[in-house]
């Protein structure tokens, strides 16, 4: 257990940070104004990030404003979903996040959107190809997993259930309510939620022309091995932070 009288005994053994811990948090607070100013997250939806090496998370809190949260405001939880550290409640989706870390040992964060586009193509009984588009093909070849089960993720089972419909990949969408995306970094799992959406607005209007021309197995990894890169994430995310900052979203992380 990671409570706040045992981060100074973890830190002399050398099992933890503090300073990796508070630029996790401040990574998370930035994030999720930037998940704001590009409208991917509303009054809900959360971003955390594994605690590196430990069975815990950091996670936006339930009550804040995902538009003004600070460092500070992050709660730790355990992969049951229980509070271990914080001034505040978890989201009460936070078991979506837990079990996904559970599950896959390779995710260091992930993101709970409320994105529009990605929510409206969940509502019809149609594929989703992401790689139709370059933004898309961040995510690889074949059709978005669908998870059907429109509730709440409000237990333990239902994050497992979750976890199963994201398998190995990189997001699943939540019919009828947006999606998860996971990845191995807080700038990764971002980028991917900007380009997520990104195809799905444009896999949309292109629906509504005619038949999308999906990219083929070559062809999605071709582009992929131009999207898939340190570079690319780390330039979208220095974009969102200018554009947040001019937004005026960003004072007092
Ligand atoms: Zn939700």
């Amino acid at each position: 257990m990671i409570g706040r009288e045992n981060i100074r005994e973890l830190e002399e053994k050398g099992e933890w940070r503090v300073s990796e811990l508070n630029e996790l948090k401040r990574k998370l607070a930035m994030s999720s104004r930037m998940l704001v100013n590009s409208g991917l997250v509303d009054y809900s939806g959360h971003i955390s990030a594994r605690i590196p090496g430990s069975d815990h998370l950091l996670i936006l809190p339930h009550p804040v404003s995902r538009a003004t949260v600070v460092a500070d405001d992050m709660v730790v939880t355990d992969f049951e979903g229980k509070v271990i550290e914080g001034k505040y409640k978890a989201p009460s989706e936070v078991y979506m996040h837990a079990r996904a870390y559970k599950a896959r040992s390779d995710i260091q964060s992930v993101a709970h959107l409320h994105n529009h586009m990605v929510a409206v193509l969940s509502m019809v009984d149609k594929p989703f190809y992401p790689a139709s588009s370059n933004p898309g093909a961040f995510f690889g070849p074949g059709p978005m997993p669908v998870y059907m089960d429109p509730a709440l993720i409000r237990t333990i089972e239902q994050g497992d259930a979750v976890a199963r419909a994201l398998g190995k990949g990189d997001a699943v969408v939540l019919r009828g309510h947006g999606s998860m995306v996971v990845g191995q970094a807080i700038e990764w799992v971002f980028a991917a939620c900007v380009d997520l959406e990104e195809a799905a607005s444009r896999f949309y209007k292109a629906s509504l022309l005619g038949p999308v021309r999906v990219y083929n197995e070559d062809e999605t990894q071709q582009v992929m091995k131009g999207r898939r890169k340190d570079s690319v994430v780390q330039k979208i995310w220095d974009h969102n932070v200018a554009k947040t900052k001019l937004a005026g979203l960003m004072q007092g992380i």
